[in-house]
């Protein structure tokens, strides 16, 4: 198995080093696994002039799947927009035809009292969201900023095709099935004609997988629910721009977007694999950062990459093993646990591995 490893920027390369570290104690382990390491982001401008770099693209073509640290950072703030780290960002996930992100938002007992809301509100969450990535008005055309009527405009292209609705329905029917049988759409159909061929769609996909109860919210009170009462939901499937708010939204329920991984696939399951947050430029080079999103993301790339549901369970029981240890990286700290850095952290899960 070859994975491509792209650190990135801030934080990037400290939280992805103790997820290498997890990789080499599976090696050692027997998993047969090569990683060759790239630059990306802020990363692959310093060194190539390019946000994604033509060899680290192919690199992670010619790989079985991706382990991506985070992107960007106020230095490249400045810089021409297609220059800019996120734009690397959105260039692998189009190249590679990642169109399905996964995000799931899970509670460990021991940190409700790290999330916002109430404990009992939040407690015993387990909830997916299934974001469609590669489409909608980050990507449609035409797009710009331009004078009309003597004023400047600015416009973007919210625009979904059947054929993309219907794979990214296909991935969430298929999860929904492995998980508790509840699909939720969600969308803007009373306003957005894009979001009416969306439902429409997701209806006609629904009629193949029959055991799945599928339901449909609007993106305004799927914001509201998901704070009122987010164990209602089961999996969520959504466009682009609506899945990458709710899922921030939804990250924020289960205490720190230092604990959430991602996953991002294209159809034949090869994955990019990768923590939620950024690249945290105000803490980076500190090793203060929680690598355990990072870790967990492994554990994803086991689970849908690998298909080795055993490693990635192993994977994650480490990671609960080192919470119910009482072990916090800042992020997550509260009175009467451990606090330690990230490279403690990243040691503390490979020994209970
Ligand atoms: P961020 O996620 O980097 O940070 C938000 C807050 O969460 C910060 O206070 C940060 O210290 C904290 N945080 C994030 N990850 C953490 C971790 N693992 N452990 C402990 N604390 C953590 O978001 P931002 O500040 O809005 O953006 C910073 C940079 O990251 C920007 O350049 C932005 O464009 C980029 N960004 C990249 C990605 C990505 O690579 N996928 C995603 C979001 C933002």
């Amino acid at each position: 198995m070859k994975i491509a490893v792209l650190p990135g920027d801030g934080i990037g390369p400290e939280i992805v080093a103790q997820a290498v570290k997890v990789l080499e104690a599976l090696r050692t382990d027997g998993a047969k696994i090569e990683m060759e390491t790239a630059p990306i982001g802020g990363a692959g401008y310093d060194a190539a002039g390019d946000p994604l770099p033509e060899a680290t693209l192919a690199l992670a073509r010619d790989a079985d799947a991706v382990l991506l640290g985070a992107v960007g950072g106020p230095q490249y703030d400045a810089l021409d927009r297609p220059l800019r780290p996120e734009r690397g960002l959105l260039r692998i996930r189009k190249e590679l035809n990642l169109f399905a992100n996964l995000r799931p938002a899970l509670l460990y007992p021991e940190l409700a009292g790290a999330s916002s809301l109430k404990p009992e509100v939040v407690s015993g969450l387990d909830l997916m969201i299934v974001r469609e990535l590669t489409g909608d008005v980050y990507f449609g055309q035409p797009r710009g900023i331009e004078i009309r009527n003597g004023e400047r405009v600015g416009f973007n292209t919210m625009l979904y095709s059947e054929s993309e609705v219907r794979r990214v329905a296909h991935v969430a029917f298929g999860i929904a099935m492995k998980r508790g049988k509840k699909l939720c759409s969600v969308e803007k159909a009373n306003v957005l004609e894009c979001s009416e061929l969306w439902k429409e769609v997701m209806i006609e996909v629904s009629k193949d997988y029959p055991e799945v109860a599928l339901t449909h919210m609007y993106v305004d009170n799927a914001a509201m629910q998901l704070i009122r009462a987010p164990k209602q939901f089961d999996t969520i499937v959504t466009g682009n721009i609506f899945g990458d708010i709710l899922s921030d939204a939804a990250s924020m329920l289960s205490g720190s977007i230092g604990m959430l991984p991602s996953a991002s696939l294209d159809e034949h399951n090869k994955g990019m694999y990768e923590p939620i947050h950024g690249s945290a430029p105000d803490i980076a080079g500190k090793n203060l950062a929680n690598p355990l999103a990072t870790i967990l993301s492994v554990a994803m790339m086991y689970r849908y990459t690998f298909a080795d549901i055993a490693t990635a369970d192993r994977i994650e029981n480490a990671v609960k093993q080192v919470i119910a240890q009482g072990l916090r990286t800042g992020d997550i700290w509260t009175e009467g646990t451990r606090r330690v850095s990230c490279s403690e952290m990243g040691d503390a899960v490979v020994k209970s591995l």
